[in-house]
């Protein structure tokens, strides 16, 4: 087994990840590791899981705030033990993928952990939103934003989306500042779908370039057609010694 690390640029984060190196007894590979240990918050944790999507990742958190990391500062010992006899537990956590479908050509534009939104910051977007083949609305506005039930309390919170049980596979379309009016009328609630719909997104109208996020990352098209986001067969695995219940979790997070 071998492991590698992704760290957040800070002191803390730095010492930390120093102190684990210094205990693992395991082999360090940056290229091609089985287990990552991603040391800061959740945007460390988020972009360990796109960077090694196929490894377990091991998310440490070193500040106030961590939704994913199932380690901390004080259980170092558990994460250092967990590692080096290769005894711990695992959770799948789903992923959505984006594509861009231009006739009959489809590309990737990634998997996404918590989000792909669609938004154009200064111009309003005028989208077809269709579910499963189905037309269900025309959207004007600045955006939309199609979450996993884990990233259902990131962006998708702030937009006031549903908080979603993480034990239920779901897609959340949520809308990012609608224009409702008598020429263009959409659901304006979130809808929650289960995770076996595809969301299509159209392009109603000519030349327009776009932002497509996907997670942390950002791609311009400069002209599209449609883009579909459904679930992925792909799954990230993130290690944990203890288990912590996702109300637990939201507790932590949001509450106290
Ligand atoms: P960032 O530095 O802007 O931090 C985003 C915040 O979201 C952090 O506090 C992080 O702890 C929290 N977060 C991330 N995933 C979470 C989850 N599943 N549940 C609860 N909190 C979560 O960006 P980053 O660290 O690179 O993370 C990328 C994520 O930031 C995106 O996937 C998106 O969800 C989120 N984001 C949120 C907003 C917003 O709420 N207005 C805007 C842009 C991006």
């Amino acid at each position: 087994m071998k492991y590698t690390t992704v760290v957040r640029a800070d002191d803390k984060s730095s010492e930390i990840e120093k102190k684990i190196r210094d205990l693992i007894t395991i082999n360090y590979d940056e290229k091609n590791p089985d287990y990552v240990i991603a040391v800061g918050g959740d945007g460390t944790i988020i972009k360990a899981s796109h960077q090694y999507p196929n490894a377990i990742i091991f998310g440490v958190h070193t500040g106030h705030l961590g939704f994913y990391a199932n380690y901390s500062i004080d259980t170092l010992e558990d994460l250092i033990n967990d590692i080096n006899t290769s005894k711990f537990e695992c959770q799948s956590i789903d992923l959505i993928q984006c594509e861009l479908i231009n006739g009959n050509k489809k590309r990737l534009i990634g998997n996404a952990l918590n989000e792909v939104s669609i938004i154009t910051p200064l111009k309003t977007l005028l989208l077809g939103v269709y579910v499963d083949g189905e037309f269900l609305e025309t959207f004007r506005g600045t955006g939309l934003c199609v979450s996993t039930s884990f990233g259902s309390t990131a962006y998708n919170k702030s937009l006031n989306g549903a908080v979603v049980d993480t034990a239920i596979s779901s897609i959340q379309l949520t809308e990012i500042a609608g224009i409702n009016s008598n020429a263009y009328r959409t659901l304006a609630s979130p809808l929650v779908l289960s995770s076996n719909r595809v969301i299509e997104l159209t392009n109603n109208e000519i030349n327009k370039s776009v932002h497509i996020t996907v997670d942390h990352e950002n791609v311009d098209i400069k002209d599209f057609t449609s883009i579909k986001i459904s679930s992925s067969k792909n799954k990230i695995k993130m290690a944990y010694h203890k288990y912590e219940d996702h109300l637990k979790r939201i507790r932590r997070t949001f509450l106290k």
